[in-house]
């Protein structure tokens, strides 16, 4: 026996196995999840059959060996969100370190007057990358297109991690997503303070 009904949120066609009725489910149509209905509110010509997402049939079904509408199915199910901040805030952490990597490697090359204080090495090391962007230094522009992309990737990456960790699906993409976004925010505000 199968229910058949109609997806709350694109008015697809669905059906699914009687052990989902009143359980939440994927619609193959538009990957939201929706709640099945007791008994079949549509009369079907060939709908797709729909996803099994949370709250799983009763362990006894589950652990039948045609293993009902679960397992494969839900690993690839959705929250495209949580994937976009793992990629974003990864993005953005790459072209951070590699603009720390540049600048670093840049200014290590630039001399330094040993009885320099700490606040005179920063005047210089600033005097040194405006010099650089005078004579149109070619790593200067690098630089700057690193760390804009850097910037721009980040707050992007945050808003999706956000986002992506309110959905039951790939939530550890997100939280995966929100630390790598964190990691430039924590190296900076280390900066700061030391
Ligand atoms: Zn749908």
């Amino acid at each position: 026996m199968s229910i058949q009904f109609l997806c709350v949120s694109c008015r697809q066609p669905i059906e699914i196995d009687d052990q989902w009725a009143m359980k939440v489910v994927e619609c193959p149509y538009c990957h939201e999840q929706v709640t099945a209905p007791a008994s079949s509110t549509y009369q079907p010509g060939e709908p797709l059959v729909a996803r099994g997402v949370a709250g799983g049939p009763p362990s006894a079904v589950m652990s039948a060996p045609a293993a009902g509408p679960m397992t494969p199915e839900r690993t690839r199910s959705g929250n495209a969100v949580a994937v976009a901040s793992l990629v974003l805030s990864g993005l953005s952490l790459l072209l951070f370190v590699v603009f720390m990597g540049l600048m670093g490697a840049k200014l290590s090359s630039m001399k330094m007057s040993p009885s320099a204080t700490p606040e005179q090495q920063v005047q210089d090391a600033q005097q040194f990358v405006l010099d650089a962007a005078e004579k149109g230094e070619p790593w200067v522009f690098t630089a700057i297109f690193l760390m804009i992309g850097a910037l721009a990737c980040w707050p992007a990456g945050v808003i999706c991690g956000l986002i992506g960790v309110s959905k039951p699906v790939r939530r550890g993409y997100a939280i995966t997503g929100l630390v790598a976004a964190a990691i430039p925010l924590a190296i900076v505000l280390a900066a700061m303070l030391v």
